[in-house]
């Protein structure tokens, strides 16, 4: 028999995961995939590690398979696609781990209390990631899981970088500022010496750009500062969600427009960004191809905020020696890479536009004083490092 980990990432109607081998110190990924809409007609579908595809199945949307049937589909597709595997842990991916927790932790039924107390922090993701976590605690009690949190890798930025200009009783609250793609950007910085150790070394910015979209100055390979704060709408615009916004917009709302919190958080999580701007489309593949111009509106709000937080992120690095590109924007828009690339020449970045259509890894020509990268993030692979290091470390 062969160990292998499985890596849970449960959002409000998806199931996304990922089986690793667990070869001597590697970790091979065997097939990854997802379960979707789980509150209507779900759908399955699996590919290997080369991206062919394993498996398809849908499902009516009546009965609905919701995450208890997803979850007991996948324990019997992995039984039976298997072969000769023992599931010897499972990772999830846990938006937050509040003040507590700097760093991976295994889970029991009290820790799950513990986290759930945190869903008002996060009540559009951590719920979601809990279930999963739940179910298998109660249905298959001797399998080892660890939580990774998204918060955990900006724990220990500076507490400047952390606070809020409010009033401390409502800091003790945990109302702070705690940063979230932290296992993207752990992979990053796992990965950048063997790219450009004096970046490593030093002053790093990487962005995060995907569907959820944040930026985050890393120092020596350790988080000082994000865009992302109190929750993963701050911050830069996203595909639906607005980023920052004067805290006024919001009094607006309420008094002018008569809004309750409901119909805000849906105004600012699922009606802004690139959607709300454009009014086409929350896809960047979309807008790039479309002639609209609100479409090149979205894009170019969409960059000048980029470069505006670069400046903000570089000031609280005190320098810069590298900008790192990642996830689905970054890791495939050149042109995205270009605009973004061009408005930090200030700091020192000078493309080379051939590497860029390339796709890099490096983008930036040989003169340039400050690098930039385009390096394809790993989180389900940082969650299965953890989750071997921890149950490792355990026995
Ligand atoms: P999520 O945050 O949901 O994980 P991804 O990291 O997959 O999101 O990023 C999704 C975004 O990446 C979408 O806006 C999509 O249009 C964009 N994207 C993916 N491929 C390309 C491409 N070839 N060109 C431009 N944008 C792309």
């Amino acid at each position: 028999m062969t160990d292998a980990l499985l890596v849970l990432n449960a959002g409000s109607s998806s199931l996304k995961f990922s089986v690793f081998r667990v070869d001597g110190d590697a970790l091979r990924p065997l097939a990854s995939g997802v379960l979707e809409e789980l509150t209507q007609a779900a759908r399955f579908r699996a590919r290997d590690a080369s991206g062919k595809l394993l498996d398809e199945k849908a499902w009516p949307a009546e009965p609905a398979l919701g995450h208890a049937g997803a979850l007991e589909f996948l324990n019997g597709w992995l039984r039976a696609h298997g072969d000769g595997l023992r599931l010897v842990g499972v990772g999830h991916r846990v938006v937050h781990g509040g003040t507590d927790h700097a760093a991976p932790v295994r889970l029991d039924a009290t820790l799950v209390d513990r986290l759930e107390t945190l869903v008002p922090l996060a009540p559009l993701h951590q719920p979601h990631n809990l279930l999963p976590i739940r179910i298998l605690l109660e249905r298959q009690p001797a399998l080892p899981q660890v939580a990774c949190f998204d918060t955990a890798f900006h724990h220990g930025a500076p507490a400047l970088a952390q606070a809020f200009a409010l009033p401390r009783a409502i800091t003790e609250r945990g109302v702070r500022r705690y940063g979230f793609h932290g296992l993207s950007y752990e992979y990053i910085a796992s990965v950048l010496p063997q790219h450009d150790a004096r970046a490593a070394a030093g002053k790093t910015v990487v962005l995060h750009l995907g569907n959820g979209a944040s930026m985050c100055a890393i120092a020596g390979g350790r988080s000082v500062a994000s865009t992302m704060g109190f929750t993963a709408v701050d911050g830069l615009p996203m595909g639906t969600r607005s980023g920052a916004l004067d805290p006024g917009v919001i009094l607006y709302l309420i008094d002018e427009l008569k809004m309750d919190a409901r119909a805000i958080e849906r105004l600012i999580y699922k009606e802004s960004g690139l959607l709300g701007v454009s009014g086409l489309s929350s896809d960047m593949r979309t807008l790039a191809e479309s002639s609209d111009p609100r479409a090149a509106e979205a894009i170019e709000l969409f960059v000048y905020r980029i470069g505006r937080e670069l400046g903000s992120l570089a000031a609280a690095l005190g320098g810069l020696d590298a900008i790192v590109f990642t996830a689905g924007i970054g890791e495939h828009s050149a042109l995205i890479r270009d605009k973004v690339c061009r408005a930090a020449a200030w700091l020192g970045v000078e493309l080379d536009p051939a590497a860029n259509a390339g796709g890099g890894p490096r983008i930036s020509s040989a003169a340039s004083r400050t690098a930039a990268w385009v390096l394809p993030t790993n989180e389900e692979l940082m969650i299965a490092r953890h989750t071997r290091a921890l149950l490792t470390e355990e026995h």
